[in-house]
């Protein structure tokens, strides 16, 4: 790999960074998203749904509104019950001192539980921790952490009871969760927000030295995050990209000058940088 030490102090005498993170820092973490884990944590739904792992499983079609959300009730509470992992709390003590903004395909709540700033960290496909409107009638989102522990009170044999499946309070439709799986996602008015911040913070330092640390970003949406770094880096003077992806790295722009494309799990990246005095 390239040489911690030069990435490290790139870094350190950056005036700010931007963090990128995809799917592939969450699998560094350890977070089971693969089969065998997923097997061990969910045998009842890997039995009655034939399902292998919890992205894929969190677009299975389900019959009945009672099954649905016992399901995500499971996936919600799990993701609830796991600590702050390793390698968000490394990135956390990497960043603390400086200027960041993270923006994050990521749904899971690592990057808040591990101690980062909720006003710097853009959750841009959504988050579990919210429901809303399946048809967006209104723009709001619910915090879902008190319906998901009595959804799992009466939880029995895949299914909850009927009187306990969510219901939109203004159109009296179904909910869903906040995932940016079809045209009625809600964007409320903090998404907004943090989208303008995010704005307002590459105007702020793109005339400056800022590094673009792009973590496990594959090309499932790359328009969110991987494409726009690579343009950023090659319009702005003095920008960076540090790419750390175990398998796809390959860069579109003629930028190779301005980039570090790193083969390595985030996971063992991060801990390197930490060690490296
Ligand atoms: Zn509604």
């Amino acid at each position: 790999m390239n040489d911690v030490l030069k990435l490290k102090k790139i870094i350190e005498q950056a005036d700010a960074v931007i963090v990128g993170a995809g799917a592939g820092l969450s699998a560094a973490a350890g977070i089971p998203y693969g089969e065998k884990e997923f097997k061990k944590i969910f045998p009842e739904l890997v039995k009655r749904y034939g399902m292998t792992d919890m992205y894929t499983s969190s677009f299975f079609s389900f019959a009945r509104e009672e099954e649905r959300w016992s399901y995500w009730a499971k996936h919600i509470d799990f993701l609830y019950n796991i600590e702050a992992k390793k390698v968000y709390i490394d990135l956390f003590h990497l960043l603390q001192k400086k200027n960041y903004f993270v923006i994050t395909t990521n749904v899971d709540g690592q990057f808040l539980k591990a101690g980062f700033d909720p006003g710097r960290v853009f959750e841009v496909q959504g988050s579990l921790s919210k429901i809303q409107c399946a048809v967006a009638c209104h723009k709001k989102l619910y915090d879902d952490k008190e319906m998901i522990t009595h959804m799992l009170a009466f939880e029995k044999d895949c299914k909850i009871p009927t009187e306990l499946v969510s219901i939109c309070p203004v159109c009296k439709g179904k909910m869903e969760v906040n995932l940016r799986k079809d045209s009625f996602f809600v964007e409320d008015d903090h998404w907004h927000k943090l989208n303008q911040t995010y704005e307002n913070f590459i105007h702020t330092y793109k005339e400056k030295r800022l590094v673009f640390l792009e973590l496990g970003v594959g090309f499932h949406t790359p328009g969110i995050i991987r494409f726009p770094f690579e343009q950023m880096t090659h319009d702005f003077k003095d920008a960076t990209l540090i790419r750390v992806n175990e398998r796809e790295r390959t860069l579109i722009l003629d930028i190779q000058k301005k980039t570090f494309l790193v083969q390595e799990d985030c996971a063992s990246f991060l801990e390197k940088l930490k060690e490296k005095k």
